[in-house]
């Protein structure tokens, strides 16, 4: 018999679907809902190994985007009884100081997730919307929270704590909760796998670099420190997310340059990183455009290897002892060259490429045999993580 997770993860226009077979960890079917409460918008359901639903209608609410996919599932399968559902899983972005861990959701969890959307206004609503709706869609299931800053919750007061006045923080609850932490979890975990060894043994640095980015000290399956704060703002260069800059950037681009906080805040988020650097946030363009010369797209590229470097050395030091640095999602996964550039030259900290094993595909070793430290391309699964860590709460329940 069949057992599987719904994983949902729903933004404030947009859902995003996964049934997941718990066994294999393969998808039985996926989707995609975007353009929700606007004029026109688009929905896709797939199954494997056959083509593609895809519909232009107008989705008023989440709801019916919901009542969408149980149509496709109905008349495409998996039927829903016959899926084996077990629970759905929700990923929320931010579960602040107090969710350590995935939890089933009740009417006070919910009301909690509301709680911190001052943390997280452009998401814990949006992902809230999804939970409200799919609880009324999917009656008689569990539906379990998994929260992006869970898994960072093991950050020590040294790394988390900003060196401003007390008072103020904690009054505001300002402070490192660091995000991406089930792609962070599950890459470490699958880390420990690959090399053999007990999780408690391995310490790893992941580097998680997609349109977001993010870098994370794993210490015997534990977070210790990672590169995104408060909020998915901090740390590396991002596809339009500017990553770390003197917080004196914003007074002056305020007093000086004028420009209100909305509009920087719309600035670092959305038109900077590589898209700020370049005028295009896709690294495949800026890649072509840098192996063609065009000064602006090498200058970007230098700064996201500095950047990765820098990181990397802080995380060595944090470590003591690293075993493995491993690269995943769309950039880590895919660009040869990035993780070239975000290693190179540190051959004499123990982290030696091997280029021919960098330019293959797919999980492996790419560091050469004499590498003291090694590196690794390791695909990220988020929603298998989630859909294993919903059946560990059903199963425990
Ligand atoms: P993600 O957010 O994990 O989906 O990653 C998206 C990022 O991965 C985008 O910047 C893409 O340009 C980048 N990406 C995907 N495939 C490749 C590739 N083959 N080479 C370089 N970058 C890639």
């Amino acid at each position: 018999m069949t057992r599987s997770v719904f994983v949902i993860n729903a933004g404030s226009s947009s859902l995003k679907y996964q049934l997941v077979d718990l066994d294999s960890g393969a998808a039985l079917a996926s989707g995609l809902i975007e353009r929700i409460g606007e004029t026109t918008g688009e929905a896709k359901h797939e199954l494997p190994g056959r083509p593609k639903v895809v519909e232009q209608r107008v989705i008023p609410d989440h709801e019916k985007a919901f009542g969408w996919v149980l149509r496709q599932l109905d008349q495409h399968g998996p039927a829903l009884d016959e899926a084996g559902i077990i629970g759905i899983g929700h990923r929320v972005v931010q579960g602040g100081a107090r969710f350590d861990r995935a939890v089933l959701i009740d009417d006070d969890v919910a009301q909690q997730i509301d709680d911190l959307a001052p943390l997280a206004p452009l998401h814990n609503p949006a992902n809230l919307q999804g939970i409200r709706s799919a609880r009324a869609t999917f009656m008689g299931y569990p539906h379990v929270a998994v929260f992006d800053t869970a898994f960072h919750l093991t950050i020590p007061p040294a790394a988390h704590r900003y060196a401003i006045e007390a008072r103020i923080a904690a009054e505001h609850r300002v402070r490192k909760y660091g995000f991406h932490g089930t792609s962070h979890q599950y890459v470490s975990r699958r880390m420990a796998e690959l090399l053999g060894r007990p999780l408690d043994e391995v310490n790893t640095i992941v580097l998680h670099l997609g349109n977001g980015a993010s870098a994370t000290a794993v210490r015997g399956g534990r977070s210790i420190e990672t590169s995104m704060g408060m909020t998915p703002l901090a740390g590396l260069v991002m596809g339009t997310r500017s990553g770390d800059v003197d917080p004196g950037v914003i007074f002056h681009l305020h007093r000086v340059a004028g420009l209100s906080v909305d509009e920087i805040d719309l600035l670092l988020n959305k038109r900077s990183g590589l898209l700020g650097m370049t005028g295009t946030g896709d690294m495949r363009d800026v890649l072509q455009s840098a192996e063609a010369g065009i000064p602006r797209a090498v200058e970007a590229l230098e700064v996201v290897g500095h950047r990765l470097r820098g990181t990397v050395g802080a995380y060595l030091a944090h470590l003591g002892r690293t075993d493995a640095i491993a690269f995943t999602a769309g950039i880590g996964e895919n660009a040869a060259k990035v993780r070239e550039v975000a290693l190179a030259g540190l051959e004499g900290l123990g982290i030696v490429l091997d280029p021919e094993r960098n330019a293959g595909r797919g999980e492996r070793r790419i560091s050469a045999d004499g590498s003291a430290i090694e590196v690794w391309v390791v695909p990220t699964n988020e929603e298998l993580e989630i859909a294993r860590q919903v059946a560990a709460l059903v199963d425990a329940g």
